[in-house]
C-alpha cells in the first residue's frame, strides 16, 4: 500500500472548528426549533462592495470576446494589480515596496502554509499561544515539529504566551529563534501591536537572523492612525520580514478568493553550506511551477478595491463591522464581562467568568444564550479560560446575541 505523509498523524485530532460543528448539530438535533446566532467563525457577512463587483462582470464580458479573452495570466498576479497594491497599501505609507515584490495569490491561509516549502527543516520556529492555528498546524504536516504532548502543544515548536498579563503581546524570546509568527491585529486576541513593538522584533530578527512572517489581515480594522499597518513601517523590516494581506476581511472576498504575499528582495535564508541566497528567488520559483495565478475575474475585482468607490465602499464595511465589535464590548461590559480586543480587530476576546473552562463556556453560552462563539483554549492551551465572539455578522443579530447574553447575568 502507498505510505502516507505521518507528519499528518501528529495532528491533534478535532481540529477546533469541526468540534465546535459538532457540539452546534448535536445540540440543533435536540434542540430544532432554537434560533442559534453564530459569532464563531472568522468569515465575514455583508456582500460584496459594488465596486468589485462591476469591475468583475466587466471582466467576465471582456473575456467573452477574442480581443479581451485571457488565458494563463502571470503566476505572480497582473502588474496592474500588484502596482496598485504597492502604491496603495505600501507606498501611500511610507513603505518602500515594489510591484514585483509582491506576489498575488488565492490566499493567505495557502500562503501562510505554502512559504514553509522555500524553508528548510531545523529552524527554530516560534508562535504565540494561542495562535491563528494555521500556523502551528502547517509546520507539523511539513514535519517541523515533534509529537504532540499532553497540553497540545507540540514538541520543537517555541511557545510564546499571550496573556492579560503582557497584554497579549509576546514578550522578546530570550533564546535564539529562527521563524517568528506575528498577527497584528491578532486573531484570536484583537490585540494590536506598536510601533515600537515592532521595532523590537524587528531588531530582535536582524540580530538573530531570524525571520519575521507578518499576517496583517486585519490590518483596514485599525482605527488609530498613529498604529502600524504594515511591518515595512519599521526599518530594517526589509532584511527581515515577509507579510502576508488579504482581500478576505477587508473586502469581503473570503469566497471570492485573493490575497498577496510580499517579499522584500533583501529577505536572505541560507543554504545547508551556509551561503546567503534570496527567498524572493526562492518563492518566485515555487509560485511559477506550483501555481498558475489567481483568476483575471477576480484581479479585476481586487484592483477595484482600490478604486476611490471600493475604498470609501470598503470603509463602509469594516465600519460597520467596527459599530458590531463596539456593540458587543459594550453589551459583554454591562454583563460584568472582562474583554480584550475590539477596538482594532474585528474580534472580543472574553475572559470567561468565575474560572470557567473556555468549552465550558462555550457549552453555556450555546445552550443558555444559543450564541456560537469560539473557545479560547482551541487557539492554544494559553487560550484556555478565554472565550472569542467575531463582529462578523449582521446588526439584528448581534443586537440580538448580546440581549441574550446580558440577559444571563
Ligand atoms: C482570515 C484570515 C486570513 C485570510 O485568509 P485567506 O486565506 O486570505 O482568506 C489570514 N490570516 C488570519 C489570521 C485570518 O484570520
Amino acid at each position: 500500500m502507498v505510505k502516507v505523509n505521518g507528519n499528518y498523524l501528529k495532528l491533534k485530532a478535532g481540529y477546533l472548528f469541526p468540534e465546535i460543528a459538532r457540539r452546534v448539530k448535536a445540540f440543533s438535533e435536540v434542540n430544532p426549533k432554537v434560533e442559534l446566532i453564530r459569532l464563531g467563525i472568522g468569515d465575514v457577512t455583508e456582500p460584496l462592495p459594488e465596486a468589485c463587483r462591476e469591475a468583475m462582470k466587466a471582466a467576465v464580458d471582456e473575456m467573452g470576446t477574442l480581443d479581451g479573452f485571457r488565458g494563463y495570466g502571470p503566476e505572480q498576479g497582473y502588474l496592474w494589480l500588484r502596482e496598485a497594491i504597492a502604491k496603495n497599501d505600501f507606498q501611500a505609507r511610507g513603505c518602500e515596496v515594489s510591484p514585483d515584490e509582491v506576489f498575488v495569490s488565492d490566499g493567505s491561509k495557502c500562503d501562510s502554509s505554502n512559504i514553509l516549502d522555500v524553508l528548510g527543516e531545523g529552524n527554530r520556529v516560534a508562535v504565540t499561544d494561542p495562535v491563528y492555528p494555521v500556523y502551528v498546524d502547517t509546520n507539523v504536516m511539513a514535519g517541523r515539529t515533534g509529537e504532540a504532548l499532553q497540553s497540545g502543544r507540540y514538541e520543537g515548536l517555541s511557545y510564546l504566551p499571550l496573556s492579560s498579563a503582557n497584554s497579549f503581546e509576546a514578550e522578546i524570546p530570550d533564546q535564539k529563534v529562527d521563524l517568528i509568527y506575528l498577527c497584528f491585529p491578532n486573531n484570536p486576541t484583537g490585540a494590536v501591536s506598536t510601533r515600537e513593538k515592532l521595532k523590537e522584533w524587528v531588531d530582535y530578527a536582524l540580530k538573530n537572523n531570524a525571520l519575521i512572517l507578518f499576517d496583517a489581515a486585519y490590518e483596514a480594522f485599525i482605527q488609530d492612525s498613529q498604529l502600524p499597518h504594515s511591518i515595512y513601517e519599521i526599518d530594517g523590516s526589509r532584511d527581515c520580514a515577509i507579510e502576508f494581506r488579504s482581500f478576505s476581511k477587508n473586502a469581503g472576498f473570503t469566497g471570492v478568493r485573493c490575497a498577496f504575499t510580499v517579499i522584500p528582495k533583501t529577505v536572505k535564508g541560507k543554504t545547508s553550506s551556509g551561503q546567503e541566497i534570496s527567498i524572493w528567488d526562492l518563492w518566485n520559483r515555487r509560485q511559477s511551477t506550483k501555481f498558475n495565478g489567481v483568476s483575471y475575474i477576480v484581479q479585476r475585482g481586487a484592483e477595484a478595491a482600490y478604486s476611490p468607490s471600493g475604498q470609501a465602499q470598503i470603509k463602509g464595511l469594516v465600519s460597520f463591522y467596527m459599530e458590531n465589535a463596539s456593540i458587543i464590548r459594550r453589551e459583554l461590559a454591562h454583563a460584568g464581562l472582562t474583554l480584550f480586543g475590539g477596538e482594532h480587530a474585528p474580534y472580543v476576546w472574553i475572559k470567561t467568568p468565575d474560572g470557567m473552562g473556555s468549552w465550558d463556556f462555550f457549552d453555556h453560552l450555546l445552550e443558555k444564550a444559543n450564541v456560537v462563539g469560539t473557545p479560547g483554549s482551541g487557539f492554544g492551551a494559553a487560550g484556555e479560560g478565554y472565550f472569542r465572539l467575531s463582529a462578523f455578522n449582521s446588526r439584528f443579530n448581534v443586537e440580538k446575541a448580546m440581549e441574550r447574553i446580558v440577559a444571563l447575568s
